[in-house]
């Protein structure tokens, strides 16, 4: 299949048995650039875009199958495989009006997947980065000299990435606002030394259990909610605050008459199948 045919075959990935997720269509795409990598540049090049736009379509899809299993941390590092592999794509790919390969919707929908993790610190290792080499031709790459390859660019097919070949671990930081976001701080086990997943994710659960498909488009409003007396009335002094101070309720809000508090608003495109309390209110 030539690149303007392929491209069409990756149209819609929201129906059934989308291309993208066919088994070795990446692999295959790839065999085609090197065939003709060295007589039609261009061609390469679209079928660079078309293999990178299955590979996004892919991993948005799997991301939101993982979150449906639970596998939050797997589906997290998907989303973010997407964001990457979106930055190199939209420099080569001008989304049309339709956005009919959804890149436009897979691009606003991994921030607000993103957004409802619970994750808020993450580990920064920091390098000395002693040699770097080009990733099309392999040549050194110093401060003073370069190949002239451009990072980001595709060159017969293939996009050009610094390689870090050799490097010194300096130290881990821990920051808020990491260069890549894999770095989630889990605690370990002290017996078994495995990672353990201590983090509440009722907010992410919650939005997937109302989808059928990660192509419904739904978003999230942060707002305040004002709980009443008669609904304090029954809350245990001893269980953590509502107001989200850390605090037990006991020692926090106990005795005020109404409370406000930070609350999320989950707005679906999409009525949820399903059982779900009726005073949900689902605004379409
Ligand atoms: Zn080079
Ligand atoms: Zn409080």
């Amino acid at each position: 299949m030539n690149s303007i045919d392929l491209l069409k075959s990756l149209e819609n990935p929201e129906l059934n048995n989308p291309i993208c997720l066919s088994p070795n269509f990446e692999k295959d795409i790839d065999k085609q650039i090197d065939d003709i990598a060295q007589t039609n540049d261009d061609e390469a090049k679209q079928l660079w875009i078309c293999k990178t736009i299955a590979g996004i379509q892919k991993n948005f899809i799997s991301a939101f199958q993982n979150i449906k299993t639970e596998d939050y941390y797997e589906g997290w590092c998907l989303f973010e495989r997407c964001e990457i592999d979106l930055k190199f794509l939209l420099r080569h790919f001008t989304i049309e009006e339709n956005d009919l390969h959804r890149i436009n919707f897979i691009n606003a929908m991994v921030v607000r997947w993103q957004k409802l993790y619970p994750y808020k610190f993450f580990g920064s290792p920091e390098f000395l980065v002693k040699k770097v080499t080009c990733g099309i031709c392999g040549e050194r790459i110093t401060p003073r000299s370069n190949c002239g390859h451009l990072i980001g660019e595709i060159y017969a097919g293939k996009c050009c990435f610094e390689l870090v070949e050799e490097l010194e671990f300096l130290g881990l930081g821990i920051v808020e606002k990491p260069v890549q976001k894999y770095s989630v701080l889990f605690s370990t086990d002290p017996i078994t030394n495995e990672n353990i997943d201590h983090y509440d994710y009722s907010t992410v659960k919650f939005v997937a259990d109302r989808l059928n498909s990660a192509f419904h488009e739904w978003d999230s409003y942060a707002t305040t909610r004002v709980i009443s007396a008669t609904e304090l009335v029954n809350l245990p002094l001893e269980k953590p605050c509502p107001c989200v101070s850390g605090k037990n309720y006991g020692a926090c809000c106990a005795g005020k008459s109404n409370l406000t508090i930070p609350h999320l608003q989950i707005c679906l495109s999409q009525p949820p199948k399903g059982n779900f309390p009726e005073n949900e209110l689902f605004l379409l």
